[in-house]
C-alpha cells in the first residue's frame, strides 16, 4: 500500500462511514482511507461499487455481511496481523449501527489490531439533529422485533422511558409500528418521522403519536423508504395532566368496571396512557 497520508497505516482496521442517501456526505478522509487500504470488506460488493465508482476508488473489495462474517472474520484478522490495511464498510452510514461489523471489530481489539474509526454519516444522529426532540440524552432501539408480541413487549418495556427513543424502522412495517406505539405511549406523546433523510423526498414531520398514526396510514408515500421514529421520553405526569374531562370518564367507567378495565377504556376514549390512568384510577379508589 502506498502510504500518502502518514495516519493511513497497515495492519489497521478502519470503520468507515459511508452516506445514507446523498453521495456527497462522505468525508475526504474517508475517501482517502479507502483509495489507499489493501481491501474494503463492504456488505454488499455490488451496492458499493457505485459509491466507488462515483469516487474512482479502484480498491479491491470482498464481502462481508451478517451471514459470513462469523466465518470470514478469523482469516481478515490474520491479514491484518500479517500488516495490511482494510475498511470495512456497510451499505449506508456506519458499520456496526444496525449493520454488520461486531464480530470483525471485537476479534481485532482482542487480536491487538488498531482499529480507526473513520467518523460520517449515520440515520441515527442525522434524525436527531433536526427532529426537534431532546438531544441530551436518547435511547437508541435499532429495529423493533418484527413478530408482535415480541413488538408489543418491548415498546411495553419502554413506556416509562424518559429519554427520547430512537428506533429504526421498515416500510412495510410502519403503519404496526406507530398503532403499537399509540398503545404503549399514548396517543398524545409526541413523536417524529424522519423518512428519506438526505434524499430527494427527505420528511421530517412531528406531531402527536396519534395523529402522526393517522397522517401516515392516510398517505402512502408515507410508508415508503427509510424511517427512523422519534419518541418524546415519557415524563412524569402532574395530577393536572390528567385533565378534568379524562378524570371524569375515568371515574364514570370505574363505577361499572374494575381500575385495570377502566383505565383501559379510558386510554382509547382520552388518548392519554393507559398506565397513568390506571395509576389515576388506584388513586381515586384509595381515597374513597
Ligand atoms: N448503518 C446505518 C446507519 O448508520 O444509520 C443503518 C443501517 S440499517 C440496516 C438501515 C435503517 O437505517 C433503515 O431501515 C432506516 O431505519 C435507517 N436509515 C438508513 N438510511 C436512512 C435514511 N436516509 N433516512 C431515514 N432512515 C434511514
Amino acid at each position: 500500500m502506498t502510504v500518502h497520508d502518514p495516519e493511513i497505516g497497515g495492519g489497521t482496521l478502519y470503520v468507515v462511514a459511508t452516506p445514507i442517501g446523498h453521495l456527497g456526505d462522505i468525508s475526504a478522509r474517508a475517501i482517502e482511507v479507502l483509495k489507499q487500504v489493501d481491501r474494503i470488506a463492504a456488505e454488499d460488493t455490488r451496492h458499493s461499487g457505485r459509491l466507488l465508482q462515483h469516487y474512482a476508488i479502484q480498491t479491491p473489495m470482498l464481502a462481508l455481511h451478517e451471514h459470513n462474517e462469523r466465518q470470514a472474520a478469523p482469516a481478515l484478522i490474520e491479514q491484518l496481523r500479517a500488516g495490511q490495511s482494510i475498511a470495512l464498510i456497510s451499505d449506508a452510514g456506519t458499520p456496526l449501527i444496525s449493520d454488520p461489523g461486531f464480530n470483525l471489530v471485537k476479534l481485532a481489539r482482542q487480536a491487538g489490531v488498531r482499529v480507526v474509526p473513520i467518523p460520517g454519516p449515520s440515520a441515527l444522529v442525522c434524525a436527531l439533529s433536526a427532529a426537534g426532540l431532546a438531544t441530551d440524552r436518547f435511547v437508541f432501539e435499532g429495529f423493533l422485533p418484527a413478530k408482535a408480541t415480541a413488538r408489543h413487549n418491548r415498546l411495553a418495556q419502554l413506556a416509562r422511558e424518559s429519554r427520547t427513543l430512537v428506533f429504526y424502522e421498515s416500510s412495510h412495517r410502519i403503519v404496526d409500528c406507530l398503532a403499537d406505539m399509540v398503545e404503549a405511549f399514548g396517543a398524545s406523546r409526541r413523536a417524529v418521522l424522519a423518512r428519506e433523510l438526505t434524499k430527494q423526498f427527505e420528511t421530517i414531520h412531528q406531531d402527536e403519536l396519534g395523529a402522526l398514526q393517522r397522517w401516515v396510514e392516510a398517505d402512502s408515500n408515507q410508508q415508503k423508504g427509510e424511517i427512523v421514529v422519534l419518541v418524546e421520553g415519557w415524563s412524569q405526569p402532574d395530577d393536572n395532566v390528567l385533565d378534568a374531562e379524562a378524570e371524569r370518564v375515568l371515574q364514570i367507567l370505574m363505577e361499572e368496571l374494575p381500575v385495570r378495565t377502566a383505565a383501559k377504556l379510558a386510554a382509547r376514549l382520552t388518548g392519554l396512557n393507559k398506565r397513568d390512568l390506571y395509576e389515576r384510577g388506584v388513586a381515586l379508589k384509595n381515597n374513597e
